[in-house]
């Protein structure tokens, strides 16, 4: 069975900055998803060495800054890495990853002014995994996977 990299949070796990999870499908999707692929759940950063929760961050072009302005630009980084070293190891060509979040969103991002502004971008682990040639989709490109 293919498999399919999944945002933890997006599977219930509370991973957020604010401890908390964000489910975004029905138990129906869910299945229809598990039918089809074996999913592997990934969080770029608590991989990155984060904790949960933690203050939250948003992109400033390369550098990723908490709202406290301390800088965790290598986190991202790190989280990413990891990310792409186990697509490489269990072959994975695709994740769904959750948009938005510095780190997984996918096509738009909070603008770095954590003001609720959104821009286009990339999460620092989706453009690495785009990057090195994973097919990357976001939440509201489910039916894409389905
Ligand atoms: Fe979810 Fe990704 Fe944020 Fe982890 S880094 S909590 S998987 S959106």
């Amino acid at each position: 069975m293919e498999k399919l990299l999944i945002s933890s949070c997006m599977l219930g796990v509370s991973c957020r900055y604010d401890g908390q999870s964000k489910v975004p499908f029905s138990l129906e999707i869910f299945s229809k998803l598990a039918m089809k692929y074996e999913l592997i759940p990934f969080c770029p950063e608590i991989y990155g060495g984060l904790p949960t929760p933690r203050t939250p961050s948003e992109r400033i072009g390369n550098e990723v800054y908490m709202k406290d302005g301390k800088c965790v630009t290598e986190n991202y980084k790190k989280g990413a890495d990891e990310a792409l070293r186990i697509c490489r190891i269990f072959g994975i060509k695709k994740a769904l990853l959750k948009e938005k979040s510095p780190s997984c969103g996918k096509g738009f991002i909070y603008d770095g002014t954590f003001s609720g502004n959104l821009v286009s971008g990339n999460g620092v682990c989706t453009q690495l995994l785009l990057m090195s040639g994973v097919e990357v989709y976001g939440e509201s490109e489910i039916d894409k996977l389905l």
